[in-house]
């Protein structure tokens, strides 16, 4: 375990970073609002807001676990709490963590809190949660056991007013998550991160198309012939759409913009991907 993927890039020149992109916030995410309400709640409120959640002597802590298929969104808007907070996003794959080395899974976790805690304000963003379980790992229940109770004492230990951290875990597999994860003072809250709805996409349409040369665009229309796609799958569907534009404009030398033409057959040549989830 020399290598470490998931180091925690501190310092000036996140920093720099920061100030080059403007951070994504819930007004990026389309639909989810009632993942987005009890994110306020659970995470942004207590975050931006402790002398209320104090005086009113108000739990605060543990995290939120989000599950759903792949493509929609549960990283986004992970990323985008982060953004709310104004605070760094530190996203780490659960399986880059892991490794047969005895002791040395604990000792990657412990080096990604300290790290988070370290450039606070911060989100540290679980993706893969249930990597860490007997299910699917070939590792013995022992050494499982050592990992699970070294994160379980880690996500315990954080003091969300104090340490200014906030967790949040991802699965696309909730059924694979230990159960121990569960239980209060941890991922006590688990929300349910759908594929988007018929006016969730056209929402993300617009999000994406946003800013882009248009003309024209039934927003409605892309999003009753988009049933099944993920945000994902929506987001591939407009970059194709683009390329094709792009193509044709460097072909002719005739500039245009992009049409509803571009798009249905940009969706024509996609599939969508939530089907057997
Ligand atoms: P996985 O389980 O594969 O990690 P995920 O649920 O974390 O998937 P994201 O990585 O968050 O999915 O989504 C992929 C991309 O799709 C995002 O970067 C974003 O651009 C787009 N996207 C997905 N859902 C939405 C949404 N609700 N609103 C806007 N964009 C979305």
């Amino acid at each position: 375990g020399s290598e470490r993927p998931f180091q925690v890039i501190s310092g000036g020149q996140a920093g720099k970073r920061d100030r080059e992109a403007p951070p994504i916030t819930f007004a990026d995410v389309g639909g989810l609002h009632a993942v987005k309400n009890a994110i306020q709640m659970k995470i942004v409120k207590p975050f931006v807001s402790p002398g209320l959640f104090e005086r009113f002597r108000k739990k605060v802590g543990g995290g939120i676990l989000l599950y759903g298929p792949p493509g929609c969104g549960k990283t986004f808007i992970a990323k985008a709490t982060a953004g709310e907070c104004r605070a760094r996003f530190i996203p780490i794959h659960v399986s880059d963590i892991l490794d047969p080395y005895i002791g040395v899974s604990e000792q990657n976790l412990r080096e990604v809190f300290a790290s988070a805690r370290a450039t606070k304000p911060s989100v540290l963003f679980l993706d893969e949660m249930d990597a860490i379980g007997y299910n699917r790992s070939r590792s013995s229940t022992d050494t499982m056991r050592a990992v699970i109770d070294t994160l379980l004492t880690e996500i315990e230990g954080i003091e969300t007013n104090t340490d200014k951290m906030l967790i949040i875990g991802a699965t696309n597999m909730p059924w694979d998550v230990d159960p121990a994860f569960k239980r209060p003072g941890r991922f006590d809250k688990m929300i349910f991160v759908s594929p988007p709805d018929e006016e969730a996409r056209a929402t993300i349409f617009r999000i994406k198309l946003h800013e882009r040369p248009i003309e024209q665009i039934d927003y409605a229309l892309l999003a009753k012939e988009t049933d099944l796609y993920s945000g994902a799958d929506i987001e591939n569907v407009v970059e194709l759409a683009t390329e094709e534009v792009i193509t044709e404009i460097m072909r002719t030398g005739v500039e245009r913009p992009l049409t509803m033409k571009d798009l249905k057959n940009a969706i024509q040549s996609t599939q969508p991907s939530t089907i057997d989830w």
